[in-house]
C-alpha cells in the first residue's frame, strides 16, 4: 500500500444525489495512487478531527477524487454548505479493507455503504478484470435513494459485473429487483452457492454484523467475510 500524503483538496463539483446525499469531486494538490476500498481524511483547513470517506471514484483517475457523503451532524452539514473551489485538507489514501481483491467477489452494501464499492466496479470496468466475477448487493429504504441507480445498470449490463437491488420500505411500480433485506435465501439465488468467493459488507453496524453472522452460520470462513462498519 502506498503511504498517505498530506495534501490540499479542491472541491471542483457538488452534486445533490439525493436529500440527505450529496456527491463531491475533489482535485488533488499532487496525484494519489490507491486500491479499491481505501479512503480519504478530510478536514476544514484549522480543524483537529480528520473523517473518513471511502473513495467512489475508479484508481484509473489519480489527481481528482469522488466521495459520496451522507449528512450527519457538524462535519457533514458544514461540508453540504460549501461551493466549489474550497479547499480542504485531505490525507491519503489510508486503510486496507479490500486489500485481498482475488477471485469471485460478492459486495453488500446498505445505502451510502456503496461507496468503496462503487470504487471496485469502475476499477473492474476500467481494468478489465474479466476474468473475475463481482457482484453488487445494494440495499436501500426506497428506490430514490439508490446512488448512481443508472451507471449500476449499465455496469450490470457486463458479463463479470452484477448488481442487485433491494429496497426495504415500499414497492417501486414496474420494480424489477428484490424487495426486503437480503438473506440467505436471496443472496443463494443470484450466488448459486457461497462457495470459492470472498464477501465484503459496508454500511450501518447492525446490518454488516448481521450479514457477516449469516454468512459464517452458512458455513463461509471467517476469513472470507470482511467488514467495514462506519458506526
Ligand atoms: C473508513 C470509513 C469510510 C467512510 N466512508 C464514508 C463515505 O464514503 N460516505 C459517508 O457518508 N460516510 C462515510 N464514513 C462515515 C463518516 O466518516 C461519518 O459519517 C462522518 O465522519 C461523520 O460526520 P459528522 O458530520 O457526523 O461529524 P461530527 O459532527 O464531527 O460528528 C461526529 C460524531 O459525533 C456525534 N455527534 C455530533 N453531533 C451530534 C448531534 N447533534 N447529535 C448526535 N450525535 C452527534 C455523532 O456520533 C457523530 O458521528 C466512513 C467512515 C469510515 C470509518
Amino acid at each position: 500500500m502506498n503511504p498517505p500524503k498530506h495534501l490540499t483538496a479542491t472541491i471542483t463539483k457538488i452534486e445533490a444525489v439525493s436529500e440527505e446525499v450529496k456527491r463531491f469531486v475533489l482535485d488533488l494538490s499532487e496525484p494519489i495512487t490507491f486500491v479499491p476500498g481505501q479512503f480519504v481524511n478530510l478536514r476544514f483547513p484549522g480543524d483537529t478531527r480528520y473523517h473518513a470517506f471511502s473513495i467512489a471514484s475508479s484508481p484509473k483517475i489519480q489527481d481528482s477524487i469522488e466521495l459520496v457523503i451522507k449528512k450527519e451532524h457538524e462535519f457533514t452539514t458544514k461540508l453540504f454548505e460549501q461551493s466549489e473551489g474550497v479547499e480542504l485538507e485531505c490525507m491519503g489514501p489510508m486503510g486496507n479493507f479490500m486489500h485481498d481483491l482475488d477471485g469471485d467477489i460478492v459486495m453488500i452494501a446498505g445505502g451510502v455503504g456503496i461507496t468503496p464499492f462503487l470504487g471496485v466496479l469502475r476499477w473492474a470496468r476500467d481494468f478489465e478484470k474479466k476474468d473475475q466475477h463481482f457482484w453488487l448487493f445494494l440495499s436501500n429504504r426506497t428506490r430514490d435513494r439508490i446512488i448512481g441507480e443508472e451507471e449500476l445498470r449499465e455496469l450490470d449490463k457486463m458479463e463479470n459485473l452484477h448488481v442487485v437491488f433491494s429496497v426495504t420500505r415500499e414497492q417501486p411500480e414496474g420494480w424489477d429487483g428484490e424487495l426486503g433485506h437480503f438473506d440467505k435465501d436471496v443472496l443463494l439465488k443470484h450466488l448459486n452457492s457461497f462457495d470459492d468467493k470472498t464477501f465484503f459488507t459496508c454500511g450501518p453496524g447492525r446490518m454488516v454484523e448481521g450479514i457477516c453472522s449469516m454468512l459464517v452460520d452458512a458455513g463461509v470462513p471467517e476469513e472470507k467475510v470482511k467488514r467495514e462498519s462506519w458506526g
